[in-house]
């Protein structure tokens, strides 16, 4: 039986080579979008290249789209593999910019997650598409200690990113040791959801990773970024096919990133 794959964001960019290359590998997988016409037009590209992919709209802020889809999943055939690969960089910095980022970045990739994991197989993967501008070395080290925390739940976590918009919102962040990039803030929130779900799904047996794929000439990376597509998304692919135990870690070409 081939394995279930969903990948959100995946009309274009990483998502979409990374539905490429698990499709080629024999995977099933279903791209999902915000956007119907480029999400249909994405699996068009792949089937012309004889790889056939299934498809769902899927806009990770949208919660009658989670619900939806975290229907259509039964018990049997459950997910294998969850991909959370949708997000944005917005241009500038201010609250109404910080709520949008982390509505996709953090929540959308959180919610959508908690809603399919009752669908989720046991020994199943989640890879949380990450990034390195999410490493903790650019916050103060109260802040940084906060996120690191092991005992750090989503109770905290959402603390943390609600102190956050506080202080951008009061022009405060400088002084209370953030990173002027609510981009950044997103992946260290994403980064420590990962920490918390892999120590609460040890039992089931699923492997959760943040991944960074490096900078890629995507959209989002520019058309200066020293990596093509399909090595980013290689990244992604090696956390989506571990065949080891390996969890709750973070990792760029599989090899392990500090937080
Ligand atoms: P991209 O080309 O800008 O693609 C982003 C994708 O996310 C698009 O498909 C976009 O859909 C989708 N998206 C945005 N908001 C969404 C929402 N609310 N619901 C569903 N989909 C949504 O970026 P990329 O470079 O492929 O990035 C993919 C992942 O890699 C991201 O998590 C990014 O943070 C990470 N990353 C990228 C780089 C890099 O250098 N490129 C570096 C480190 C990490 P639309 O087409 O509708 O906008």
């Amino acid at each position: 039986m081939p394995r279930t794959v969903l990948i959100t964001g995946a009309n274009r960019g990483l998502g979409l080579e990374t539905a490429r290359q698990l499709a080629l590998r024999g995977d099933h997988v279903i791209l999902t979008s915000r956007d119907d016409a480029s999400g249909r037009a994405a699996v068009d590209e792949l089937a012309r290249d004889g790889i056939p992919v299934d498809y769902r709209t899927l806009d990770v802020t949208n919660a009658d789209d989670i619900r939806r889809i975290a229907a259509e999943f039964s018990a049997d055939p459950r997910l294998a593999v969850l991909i959370n690969n949708a997000a944005v960089s917005l241009h500038g910095f201010n609250s109404d910019v910080v709520r949008r980022t982390l509505a996709t970045n953090f929540y959308g990739a959180m919610n959508l997650t908690e809603a399919l994991l009752p669908v989720i197989a046991d020994g199943g993967i989640i890879v949380n598409v990450s990034s390195g501008m999410g490493e903790l070395s650019a916050y103060s080290r109260k802040l940084a200690a906060r996120f690191s925390d092991p005992s750090i739940d989503r109770e905290k976590l959402q603390a943390l990113l609600d102190e956050f918009a506080a202080a951008v919102a009061a022009g405060r962040q400088g002084y209370e040791g953030w990173p002027s990039s609510a981009y950044r803030v997103s992946k260290a929130a994403l980064n420590a959801y990962t920490r918390i779900l892999a120590g609460e799904l040890k039992p089931r047996g699923i492997r959760v990773n943040s991944v960074c794929p490096g900078w890629v000439r995507t959209r989002m990376g520019g058309a200066s970024a020293s990596r093509d597509v399909a090595k980013g998304a290689a990244s992604i692919v090696w956390a989506a096919t571990l065949d080891a135990p390996t969890s709750g870690g973070f990792y760029r070409d599989g090899r392990a990133l500090t937080w």
